[in-house]
């Protein structure tokens, strides 16, 4: 994040050395490895953007779940008119609304969500739409020939880059019929990675994570779960019910991704944002 040449000004998070590099911020990593204190080195961090944007739905009781997920309860448990100040209790499943799935959701030994790197969580975001095979197929995935076709077009995905899926799919996200697709023995359909898609990222780029759209990172038809599992035993992370992708240049912005930061979680309701 945090790209030069740009209009709006802004206090950049605390990144290292090596991210400033990566974001081509030579300038100040170099000035970072001068002895500076504190507040010297927050100005030389202070850096621009020209565009930001949300990625993240509003989570509340109506937001669509994967089926069985304990619904998402708000409770207001103290009022202004009563108590002086406003606040609530909150009971929801970690895998509700836009949120991270860490590495442990699915591999045994992987990492907690409150473990990910800083480093791993504000990185360069490619965004591959396949919203015209989606209207198809509402189950088509992400393939290698999809990856393929960006970097013919953008150039290669740039190291730890989170790769993800555009599909249309956040426009049904009011509907949970709509977001479900589920068909009328229980199935459901709606567009995911592929499992070749992953091991292609994996085996052949570096990434940090991927991101959907949609309910769940495998389409809505897998039953083995397979993209998850090959994915999350890398220590790597995934994002569902990711919003607005459409509103992001397919290559060149940044994105923060606010997992939360929650002892022993496997993930959670995650602001995410992008700049470019
Ligand atoms: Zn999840």
């Amino acid at each position: 994040m945090c790209p030069p040449n740009a209009r709006a000004s802004m206090q950049c998070p605390d990144v290292s050395r090596r991210s400033l590099l990566k974001f081509g911020l030579g300038a100040a990593a170099a000035a970072l490895a001068l002895p500076l204190n504190a507040a010297q080195a927050a100005t030389v961090r202070r850096t621009s953007f020209s565009s930001v944007a949300d990625l993240t739905h509003v989570l509340g009781p109506g937001f669509p779940l994967f089926p069985g997920a304990a619904p998402f309860q708000i409770t207001q448990a103290v009022a202004h008119d009563k108590d002086g100040y406003y606040g609530s209790m909150l009971n929801y499943w970690e895998h509700s609304g836009t949120h991270m799935d860490a590495p442990v959701h699915f591999a045994s030994n992987g990492l907690f969500v409150d473990q990910l790197a800083v480093e791993n969580l504000v990185v360069p975001a490619a965004v591959i739409n396949i919203t015209a095979k989606v209207e198809r197929d509402p189950d088509a995935v992400v393939t290698p020939d999809d990856i393929m076709a960006w970097e013919r077009r953008y150039g290669r995905l740039p190291d730890n880059a989170a790769v993800l899926m555009a599909s249309g799919w956040g426009a049904r996200a009011g509907s949970v019929q709509a977001f479900r697709n589920t068909d009328s023995s229980g199935v459901m359909h709606f567009p995911g990675f592929g499992k070749a898609a992953i091991d292609f990222l994996l085996t052949e780029r570096r990434i940090s994570g991927i991101g959907v759209d949609t309910l769940s990172l495998d389409h809505g038809p897998s039953a083995d779960f397979a993209v998850h599992y090959t994915l999350l035993s890398t220590n790597r992370w995934g994002l569902e019910n990711v919003a607005n992708l459409e509103a992001i240049p397919p290559s060149g912005a940044s994105i923060f991704v606010g997992a939360p930061k929650i002892a022993a979680g496997s993930g959670g309701p995650t602001r995410i944002m992008a700049v470019w």
